[in-house]
């Protein structure tokens, strides 16, 4: 029998406002642990909660990006449990009435768009960081103590839900990917996952292929990689196939993916929402959005990324074009082509050499690369990496790049090929063998004792004659 994964997804998104949701401590890294603290986000009795109207704003712009519904009464609620990350012993969060319902994410693949329903996006505060100093890999089993940070405490968070709606490992991480790139572009959140301003849990359950049963699911956590996240599901999927097959069934628990082990771990039995004891939050009164406000920030959303996949899409294709928007390169792209520069090449060049450089695409003139691109046939190799490099230098001009010739002589690269090669009899020996994969290895050694100065084209073509003498 075949097995099909269905994947819904939960993503917490860290709001970059200047202030908390509730007090007007300071949002942000760095500061010296319990700094950014007051009574309002330490609970102390009696301390009442005032809400940001920026988060609220953030999290409806963030809502009709993807295309939800703003109901006219969002309400908070009381979610009750007792941590020590949680001073008030619950955390106000949205429940029934949630700022966002029933939107949908289009998702560009080659076989059309896919539709990712969006169950709700809610606005909620963040808990403190808890910190097990001892153990291993920060987990609390082993640990000698826990410190708890209260500065993230109070912090706006949204929670967006998936609908299970995701059939595969790839297909959750380039989900993920585009809807990152939806929020940074936003401007409403980092959505940096090694930072922990986007966290990523999964639901996981497998159905025989075509069916439409729901099985029982389990959830992934505390995975920081988009390929983690692919890797964690991809075993789960695996497990649970394998347990319905041996006749076992699959319990609903929640695991931690180990990315270095590639295992998973049962961590507790899932809380069901009737734990929570959920009720209206008696210090706050319903959020009324107005019509009004609805309709200017949805008149300030930009064009989104999957629109743009598929424009770009005409002129390259959709891996390029995929690449390039989640990785906020394809405004690059479209001024450098537009400054004249060839599409395919000018693509390759900013997704592999700009990014692998480090440079950061809005500060590069498309002008200077453009010039670039155009010279770089008759530049040198090395002095053209270097002109990447630089690109987001202030004043960067690519001219004292372009006034440099690449060495193209036989009569002067001869020698040096020669050399190359009696230097590596071996390799040259596996390569008259069938090893014909070792020719980039001869000319890279053949550019590297030119200074990267060397016509790659003729060393090739002189590389490849002489080994075959
Ligand atoms: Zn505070």
């Amino acid at each position: 029998m075949s097995w099909e994964p269905v994947i819904g997804l939960e993503i917490h998104v860290q709001l970059k406002t200047r202030t908390k949701m509730f007090c007007r401590c300071a949002v942000g890294f760095g500061a010296g642990e319990n700094t950014q603290t007051c009574p309002v986000c330490l609970g102390f009795p009696g301390a009442l909660p005032v809400v940001n109207r920026r988060a609220v704003e953030w999290t409806i712009l963030l809502g009709l990006a993807l295309g939800c519904e703003i109901p006219g009464q969002a309400v908070f609620s009381r979610k009750n449990y007792f941590y020590p990350d949680l001073p008030k012993g619950y955390q106000i969060s949205q429940y029934d009435l949630p700022s966002c319902i029933n939107g949908n994410m289009l998702l560009p693949t080659a076989e059309g768009d896919r539709v990712i329903g969006i169950v709700r996006a809610h606005l909620e505060e963040d808990a403190a960081k808890t910190v097990h100093v001892g153990g291993r890999s920060g987990r609390i089993a082993g640990a000698d103590f826990s410190l708890v940070d209260y500065n993230r405490g109070g912090t706006p968070l949204v929670e967006i839900v998936t609908a299970p709606d995701i059939r595969s490992a790839d297909e959750a991480k380039r989900f993920l990917q585009l809807l990152r790139q939806t929020i940074v572009e936003l401007g409403i959140s980092d959505a940096e996952m090694e930072k922990g301003t986007l966290r990523v849990d999964s639901n996981v359950s497998v159905r025989p292929a075509g069916s439409a049963e729901l099985r029982t699911r389990t959830e992934i956590k505390n995975m920081n990689s988009f390929n983690f996240i692919a890797r964690g599901i991809d075993a789960e999927v695996e497990r649970q196939i394998a347990a319905w097959e041996s006749g076992g069934e699959v319990r609903q628990e929640t695991y931690d993916f180990d990315a270095a082990s590639g295992r998973l771990t049962a961590r507790r039995a899932k809380e069901e929402a009737d734990d929570y004891r959920y009720f209206p939050e008696p210090d706050l009164v319903p959020v009324e959005p107005p019509a009004e406000l609805v309709e200017r920030l949805r008149s300030e959303l930009p064009e989104f990324p999957a629109t743009r996949i598929r424009r770009i899409e005409a002129t390259l294709d959709l891996d390029r074009a995929t690449v390039l928007v989640t990785g906020g390169l394809d405004r690059l792209w479209g001024e450098t082509v537009s400054a004249g520069a060839e599409p395919v090449a000018t693509a390759n060049v900013v997704a592999n050499t700009l990014v692998g450089a480090g440079v950061d695409p809005a500060a590069v003139s498309a002008t200077e690369l453009s010039k670039l691109l155009e010279a770089r046939d008759r530049i040198p190799r090395g002095a053209f990496d270097e002109a990447i490099a630089k690109l987001a230098d202030p004043g960067f001009s690519a001219d004292p790049y372009l006034a440099q010739e690449s060495v193209s002589d036989t009569t002067e690269l001869e020698p040096i090929v020669e050399a190359v090669l009696a230097a590596n009899p071996g390799q040259v020996e596996a390569y008259r063998g069938g090893k014909e994969g070792l020719l980039g290895f001869f000319v890279g050694q053949v550019m590297k004792e030119t200074q990267g100065k060397a016509d790659p084209r003729v060393v090739n073509e002189l590389v490849r004659a002489k080994l075959g003498e």
